[in-house]
């Protein structure tokens, strides 16, 4: 069996049997890896307190080549995450991770994709919350990592230099359109293109903390709510902000 020793990110964990837990890590080294750590539900494992969703281990796995992986060692790399100071913070924290293992195959690392969660977690450490900014920022740089990052400076359907003050949305294409081309589409406040302006140039943490009107919120998490839906396999709207209820439900209705 192949070792691999890899710095880490606890994206979830699942009972196995009566006392162990399978642990989805995403590995700088590998991408996203399923373990299983054995006798982890002990009250005595020292590992239980380490597979919090968030922490960041390095992590000593047997890589088997098919089924489940094993845990060899766990240690702590940097402390846990603080407790969120309320269910914003912790719906924030937690949808990033969500979004990682929904939009990621076992095995699979798109370059980047390590470093972006590692940032989004550095915003949420700064800031005592990752904050609404910093998360779009990161949905944003998820469709980068794959590949999908979008068009800002151009109509997606004509080509012509789009005004940011006069953006559209094409909500079935999933692209930025002039007003001549996207009649039908969600009219963007200037506030919002703003937004969608900034996040589309930078890391999480260069915004974190940072909040956003409720308008700008709800129109820019409906646009990457649409945009990731329609581009990225594997995406749903993350259950941690459905948690959030109604009010912050990014399908919907203006
Ligand atoms: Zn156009």
């Amino acid at each position: 069996m192949e070792l691999l020793a890899s710095a880490s990110r606890v994206l979830r964990t699942y009972p196995l049997g009566e006392t162990s837990l399978i642990a989805v890590l995403l590995t700088r080294e590998r991408g996203l890896l399923r373990a299983v750590a054995k006798g982890a539900r002990r009250p005595q494992s020292a590992v239980r307190a380490m597979l919090e969703p968030g922490a960041a281990l390095d992590a000593v796995l047997y890589l088997r080549p098919r089924g489940l992986h094993l845990v060899k060692e766990l240690s702590f790399r940097g402390p846990l995450p603080r407790p969120a100071s309320d269910l914003e913070a912790l719906a924030l924290r937690l949808a990033p991770l969500e979004l990682v293992l929904l939009t990621t195959q076992e095995g699979e690392a798109p370059a980047g994709l390590f470093d972006l969660l590692e940032d989004a977690f550095a915003a949420d450490a700064a800031a005592g919350g990752i904050g609404w900014a910093a998360f779009f920022a990161f949905e944003a740089a998820l469709l980068r990592v794959h590949g999908l990052g979008f068009e800002l400076a151009h109509c997606g359907l004509c080509g012509r230099s789009l005004d940011p003050s006069r953006l559209r949305f094409l909500p079935g294409e999933a692209q930025f359109a002039c007003p001549a081309c996207g009649g039908e589409g969600l009219d963007l406040a200037p506030a919002s293109a703003d937004c969608l302006n900034a996040i589309s140039l930078v890391r999480p943490s260069a915004l974190a903390g940072r909040p956003l009107p409720a308008p700008v919120r709800r129109q820019v998490g409906r646009v990457l709510h649409l945009a990731l839906s329609r581009h990225l396999p594997g995406y749903r709207l993350p259950r941690s902000l459905g948690m959030l209820g109604p009010a912050r439900d990014m399908t919907a209705k203006e």
